[in-house]
């Protein structure tokens, strides 16, 4: 009971919280809702989202908060002041931000993401993980996604502005992960949703990487998973306001195949035009294509890969289906 307690003032702290940032964003002079407008979000958006702004102030969140009531001790708790020890000073974590609450799937505020207005570092400040927020098994926008989820898809990308750009144009069936690995609690809460996940991270390395990540966990909970081809943008913030909603919609419809993805993304580190390299990308392929179940999927990316590489299909399912080759 005491912990239920507790929960329901952390509860408390974030909703205050949150509306001390919104009430900041829309009536202090700051340059965050400014800052929003530039990046192409409109009233409607920021209210939906419940967007604010962190004073550039030591202290304005927890001299609000402390004479609501809430106890420091309890604000540190919450990811919201830093103690600093040597001077035994306490201050507001986030300054001169925009704010994002993240949201549990119910909508409840418990935590906040928070970022610069300009180049600075870090780019983004996050709550620490809580007694009401488990990053792991959070994801940020599921409780507007699951209303809006038809023929069990769901589209995954990597942050706030990603999530809040593609929903205003429209794209509403989308969840976030905030710039972590996909984690598998992330996954089972997706398969509660989805049958199909189409990921659209970042295009850099780092996007690549998180995205063949999410691709492993989300296809052993039977999820199927497609990649959404980005072309020349960064990320599908860029993407969708530099091409629209039809061009976005068009990416969905003919998002690459998970094994297309990973057969593509294989063949980047080999020169095919070698002898040696052709040979060993033929094999790591063909171990990629191994992984599906159907025969007819099998047959249509064994002949992907024969066309690519010059070899032929038949010596492409001996290599893929090994010893039960014969039996065939
Ligand atoms: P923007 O478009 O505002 O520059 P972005 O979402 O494109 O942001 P990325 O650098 O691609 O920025 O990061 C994706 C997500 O990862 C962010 O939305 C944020 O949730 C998280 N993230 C990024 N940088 C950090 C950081 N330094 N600390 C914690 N989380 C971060
Ligand atoms: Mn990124
Ligand atoms: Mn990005
Ligand atoms: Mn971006």
């Amino acid at each position: 009971r005491i912990r239920m307690e507790k929960i329901k003032r952390f509860q408390d702290i974030h909703v205050e919280a949150a509306r001390f940032y919104l009430a900041n964003l829309l009536t202090s002079k700051n340059y965050g809702y400014e800052y929003l407008r530039k990046r192409g979000l409109d009233d409607k958006i920021i209210k939906k989202f419940g967007l604010g702004y962190s004073l550039d102030s030591w202290n304005a969140l927890m001299e609000h908060l402390t004479s609501k009531g809430h106890t420091k001790e309890e604000l540190i708790e919450c990811g919201l002041i830093n103690h600093k020890l040597e001077s035994n000073k306490f201050y507001d974590k986030f300054r001169n931000r925009v704010m994002f609450p993240i949201f549990d799937y119910r909508g409840n505020v418990i935590g906040f993401g928070g970022r610069v207005l300009d180049d600075s570092m870090p780019k983004y400040l996050n709550s620490p993980d809580t007694l009401i927020f488990n990053k792991r098994q959070n994801l940020y926008g599921l409780n507007f996604a699951r209303k809006e989820i038809k023929d069990r898809t769901i589209v995954l990308v990597e942050g706030y502005m990603d999530l809040i750009s593609i929903y205003q144009y429209g794209i509403k069936n989308v969840v976030a992960t905030l710039g972590t690995a996909l984690t598998e609690q992330q996954g089972m809460l997706i398969k509660r949703y989805a049958d199909t996940a189409i990921i659209s991270y970042d295009s850099d390395e780092a996007g690549i990487k998180a995205t063949l990540r999410a691709i492993e966990i989300l296809s052993k909970l039977g999820i199927s998973v497609k990649i959404l081809n980005l072309k020349d943008s960064k990320d599908p913030d860029e993407f969708i306001r530099k091409y629209g909603l039809n061009e976005f919609k068009k990416a969905m419809d003919t998002s690459t195949h998970q094994i297309k993805y990973k057969i593509d993304n294989l063949k980047r580190s080999f020169d095919i035009h070698k002898d040696e390299d052709r040979v060993k990308f033929a094999k790591e392929a063909s171990k990629i294509i191994k992984e599906l179940k159907s025969a007819v999927e099998i047959d249509y990316y064994t002949k992907y890969l024969s066309n690519q590489i010059d070899i032929s299909v038949e010596s492409i399912k001996r290599e893929v289906y090994g010893k039960n080759y014969n039996k065939l």
